[in-house]
């Protein structure tokens, strides 16, 4: 079935209001970023939603394209005729065909919004629905429980029937929120926590501490290669800012008592991270950290590890299941890399047994043995930041 236009509907964005306009501009560059493949089809903004004509162009290959733009609700294909009701009687029963073989009972849903239209939405639910079932031969109708409902809305011009429904990504559009620098490791929650905040509009920055020889180069390019997932959610390119951490880590581990070594090492990322924020205009920094999950990870750890900034450190994960954070892992395709056995700088100088309920008084005293502002103005004067957009472009020129 060829439809003509897909209508990309909006969800949340819809609320809000005054900032609307400057909601609805963004995701219109974000979808024009998306389908510039497609020079044939044209994107045209409304008030409430965003119109693609296909000019032939399969809905499928449309679909595909937008599936993780976020901001998008739904991705609703349509084909437009005029307000006559024998065009629209055909055009709904074409629809009626091709969509839904195993049906056996429908729905008409008219909503007249063009009032010059002589017939009213409940005649025309009515006038639609007798003549598919007059041309049809299994349908029924059932208005409570339909198996396929065919959506019919009167406009100005035209007249839309609509069919197959994509599901949106959801969320706020890309940049509608502001920066924010994501901790980035190579494990599973980090990934899931980036793609958190981008459904709400946020752009990612991403920051990796590795400590190199300890750590290999596979290690580094599992990060890189998780970056480049993420990179399909984002508008603009996503940046990856790799930190060397093996003096610092080495210093921790010469100076440190065992039990608080991951809450220093912890502290002087926080350091690290907050500087290169500031430097890129970040307003808050994002780790993967779930509440309970690790011995780091207890409330009284993240509040002597917090004691060490004044940005808000934003844990989307805080309150979800190991099991969920999986879930999402998965669905967004980083769950196969994060579990390739490379080891990250972190596992590899762990403690045996880490405290689980540091404080901010042995934190602060054991510092005083290390040369903290040092070890991070090092560490920043080595980063070698990725530009993964680039990368992928890259690659994709290649094929
Ligand atoms: P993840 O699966 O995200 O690695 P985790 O359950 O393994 O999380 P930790 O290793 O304790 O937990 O890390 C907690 C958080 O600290 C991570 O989610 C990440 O945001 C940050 N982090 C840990 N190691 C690194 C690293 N090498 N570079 C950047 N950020 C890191
Ligand atoms: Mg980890």
């Amino acid at each position: 079935m060829q439809y003509d236009s897909m209508i990309l509907t909006f969800g949340e964005m819809a609320l809000k209001g005054k900032n609307r306009n400057s909601f609805t501009d963004l995701l219109y560059k974000h979808v024009k970023k998306q389908l510039a493949p497609f020079p044939d089809v044209d994107i045209k903004k409304h008030f409430d939603h965003i119109e693609v004509a296909l000019n032939g162009r399969p809905a499928e290959d449309v679909a595909e394209r937008l599936r993780h733009v976020f901001g998008i609700h739904s991705m609703r294909c349509a084909i437009s005729v005029e307000n006559d009701l024998e065009k629209i009687q055909e055009a709904a029963l074409k629809v009626v065909r091709a969509e839904n073989a195993e049906a056996r009972t429908f729905k008409i849903s008219a909503k007249r919004n063009n009032k010059q239209f002589p017939i009213n939405s409940m005649e025309l639910n009515h006038k639609v629905g007798s003549f598919i079932l007059r041309n049809t031969e299994h349908l029924k109708v059932d208005v409570h429980h339909p198996d396929l409902e065919i959506k019919i809305e009167v406009r100005n011009t035209k007249t839309r029937i609509y069919g197959k429904t994509f599901a949106g990504e959801g969320g706020m559009p890309a940049g509608s929120a502001g920066k924010v620098l994501l901790l980035l490791s190579g494990g599973i929650d980090s990934p899931v926590a980036a793609y958190q905040m981008m459904r709400r509009g946020a752009t990612v920055e991403a920051i990796h501490f590795h400590s190199p020889p300890y750590t290999s180069d596979r290690a580094r390019q599992k990060v890189v290669d998780l970056a480049e997932k993420l990179q399909e959610y984002a508008a603009v390119d996503l940046k990856l800012h790799i930190v060397p951490f093996t003096e610092a880590q080495i210093a921790i581990r010469d100076n440190v008592p065992e039990n608080y070594r991951m809450t220093i090492m912890r502290r002087v990322m926080l350091r690290i991270a907050e500087k290169v924020a500031e430097k890129r205009g970040a307003l808050a920094l994002v780790t993967g950290e779930s509440l309970g999950q690790v011995a780091s990870q207890t409330l009284e750890s993240m509040n002597t590890i917090n004691e060490v900034t004044n940005l808000p450190v934003l844990r989307p994960l805080v309150a979800m299941d190991k099991l969920d954070i999986i879930q999402i892992a998965k669905k967004i395709d980083t769950y196969e890399i994060s579990i390739r056995p490379y080891e990250d700088c972190c596992t590899l100088f762990l403690p045996r047994q880490p405290k689980t309920k540091p404080d901010r008084a042995h934190a602060n005293r054991f510092e005083a043995y290390l040369s903290v502002s040092e070890l991070v103005d090092q560490a920043i004067g080595g980063i070698e930041t990725v530009d993964v957009g680039r990368i992928q472009d890259d690659l994709s020129s290649l094929l």
